[in-house]
């Protein structure tokens, strides 16, 4: 018996396999720090709780409309308005979270052999849900110099007949860069003149640290690249939201219609009493998601500090989204207790198993010589860590 190209080609999660592991030694009683997935520490607000509770005690837990409910699509419709987004309700489908979204996103567009531009360094998921749908990704490096993002000259030297998509992510995990509206428009035209569709993760489009970088989303950039772009976003960031899976696309209207049917013969609705919980989440918990905000700034602003003081590797202030991508280059080729370094994956596996500290290595995000910290993590797991980080490379260095 054989399994499916699918199952051979598709490889568990990086992210979500070394939180798992952390979460598994923390359970043992080890004291680990886990840098590793991007989870807000914080627990989801009173008040969207206390909705769910509502709509269980109300009964509301039936079937809904499988592309969710309207009211949910109106609020969706209404928090994108902010981005200077215009979309009908009819134009947004819920799903089970933005991974789900990009999932029905893909299978909607994408025939096999299509190829998908995927500029690296890029969050890990996007290969996999790619090669789920049999589509190509054609990825392509980033420079450290263009800041890690994708130019339209780099576009044209890949671009082939098969070019279907390009995926945009802004702000950026794993390295928290944002896109100017100047370079959007640059890729927006792009996209326009080869006839192709843009998805853009817009995950983090709330989770900005400063009130003059709006986030642009690329589909806000004029009609042509509003119909060809299809908008994937959460609640799980912004909210502290992560396991009710609550996520969101928006298309043109023939796009939302192909991914509502996909989703009526796969999952059906995301669940009814999540739902109700989203939507008291968009409607009134502006307050709460501002203090995350804060907070999640306060500790970037540590964490990027205490990481740029260590000597040897180094690491940009992040504009958005909440992690850290710090250069380790200067270690590849050093030894540790006679083992030489040989990627950022023998980091990572150091940093696991002898400081207890989780992180991703970039080679999970299509890169080399990095990682990732999170720092939607406690601060005293903040101070901690950036302690034992600076403790390694000071003991072998
Ligand atoms: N998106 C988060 C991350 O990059 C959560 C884990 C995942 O789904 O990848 O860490």
């Amino acid at each position: 018996m054989k399994l499916s190209k699918i199952a051979t080609l598709v490889r568990p999660s990086q992210t979500l396999s070394i939180s798992d592991r952390a979460n598994l030694e923390r359970e043992k009683g080890i004291d680990i720090i886990n840098f590793s997935a991007g989870e807000p520490d914080f627990d989801t607000p009173e008040n969207v709780k206390m909705a769910a509770i509502s709509a269980i005690e109300d009964g509301f837990t039936k079937y809904t409309e499988y592309e969710g409910i309207y009211d949910l699509r109106a609020a969706v419709a209404d928090y994108l308005e902010r981005f200077n987004l215009k979309y009908a309700p009819e134009q947004i489908v819920v799903s089970n979270g933005s991974k789900h979204a990009l999932k029905n996103a893909f299978t909607a567009i994408i025939d096999p052999g299509d190829e998908v531009i995927v500029p690296a360094p890029y969050w890990n998921s996007y290969i996999d849900i790619i090669n789920m749908v049999y589509g190509v990704p054609v990825v392509v490096k980033t420079k450290k110099e263009n800041v890690f993002k994708i130019t339209v000259e780099e576009l044209e030297r890949v671009y082939t007949e098969k070019t279907k998509v390009i995926i945009i992510n802004s702000p950026n995990n794993p390295t928290g860069v944002m896109y100017t509206e100047q370079e959007l428009r640059e890729i927006a035209e792009f996209a326009v003149e080869k006839d192709l569709f843009v998805i853009s993760d817009e995950v983090y489009q709330s989770l900005v640290y400063s009130k003059k970088l709006q986030h642009i989303s690329i589909a806000s950039l004029g009609k042509e690249i509003y119909e060809r772009t299809i908008v994937i976003t959460s609640l799980s960031k912004k909210y502290a939201m992560t396991g009710w899976r609550v996520g969101f696309s928006a298309s043109n209207l023939e796009v939302a219609k192909a991914i509502g049917n996909i989703q009526s013969n796969s999952t059906s609705n995301v669940n009814s009493i999540a739902q109700v919980a989203a939507i008291e989440a968009l409607d009134n918990t502006e307050e709460e998601a501002e203090k995350m905000l804060k907070e999640f700034q306060h500790r970037r602003d540590y964490i990027a500090q205490r990481i740029s003081d260590i000597p040897l590797i180094s690491c940009m202030i992040p504009k958005g989204a909440f992690y850290l991508f710090v250069d380790i280059s200067k270690l590849i080729g050093e030894k540790v207790d006679g083992v030489e370094i040989k990627s950022s994956k023998d980091v990572a596996e150091i940093l696991m198993d002898k400081y207890k500290v989780a992180v991703v290595p970039s080679e999970a995000f299509g890169y080399e010589n990095y990682i990732r910290i999170s720092y939607a993590t406690s601060m005293r797991d903040i101070v901690e860590g950036a302690r034992r980080i600076e403790k390694f490379v000071k003991d072998h260095f």
